[in-house]
């Protein structure tokens, strides 16, 4: 497998190009932004955690039947995946209120939710990913009917086996959020990432902080809390 010319630049992640054009090679930067890029700064190995913890779910998931865009991890912070067309929506689930929900519902953070909240965003960071519907994401052709009853159900399923997974490892999921692509085929995968930049986990017996909240809140002790989230799922 060759590695061919960058073919995007976000702000966590390169993407290259390889000499199968159905594969690409994602490259995980240290670079962390918050608030729409008004944030910025590094966190020192964040790259490295979250491409290892990222294909250590996805297999993970797979597993349980919800196909993603991992082929092989290459080092450290690269990894080959299938090229797909991202579908435009952050799909989010909630299992405890947090962050923006918190907010937009005057629900103090740390509330356990009655059942998973799934909500989407629509990916336009110069919209500001605003929160979009159902009916919304179907009007503007985002994805068709039967592509978001498919991206619902794997959400709903992914939940149950991370939320599962971090318990073992004494992490309370409390919220997430995922992106799925589209093969050449049509068929739905889950794609980018799953790591403490896209996770609120929270230690279940102290409720501290062991994610990118760190970072977007200034609380200190960033680098730390990735590497042991690392070190809680996969010994390292
Ligand atoms: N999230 C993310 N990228 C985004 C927005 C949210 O990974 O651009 C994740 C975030 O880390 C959290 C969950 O989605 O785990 C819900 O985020 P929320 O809507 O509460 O927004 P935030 O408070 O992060 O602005």
């Amino acid at each position: 497998m060759q590695k061919l010319e960058m073919i995007y630049e976000g702000k966590a992640k390169k993407v290259y190009a390889t000499d199968d054009p159905a594969l690409c090679i994602v490259s995980y930067k240290d670079d962390a932004t918050a608030f729409n890029g008004l944030k910025k700064g590094t966190i020192v190995g964040k790259g490295s955690v979250n491409n290892r913890m990222s294909n250590y779910l996805m297999k993970l998931i797979a597993e349980a039947g919800v196909p993603t865009h991992l082929v092989e991890e290459l080092n450290d912070r690269e990894t080959l995946v299938k090229r797909v067309k991202i579908v435009p929506l952050e799909v989010i689930i909630r299992n405890v209120a947090a962050g923006s929900f918190s907010k937009r519902f005057g629900v103090e953070e740390g509330r356990s939710l009655a059942c998973p909240v799934l909500e989407f965003s629509y990916k336009d960071d110069a919209l500001g990913d605003p929160m979009i519907n159902n009916s919304h994401i179907l009007a503007l052709e985002l994805a068709t009917e039967q592509e978001l009853e498919t991206i619902s159900n794997y959400a709903m399923k992914v939940n149950e086996v991370l939320k599962e997974r971090f318990l073992a490892a004494e992490l309370e999921l409390v919220d997430f959020k995922i992106e799925f692509g589209k093969l050449p085929s049509g068929e739905i995968v889950l794609a980018d990432e799953i790591s403490p930049d896209t996770c609120r986990l929270w230690d279940v017996h102290t409720h501290e902080k062991l994610d990118k909240d760190r970072f977007r809140r200034d609380l200190g002790g960033v680098e730390d809390a990735y590497i042991e989230v690392a070190r809680r799922l996969m010994g390292n």
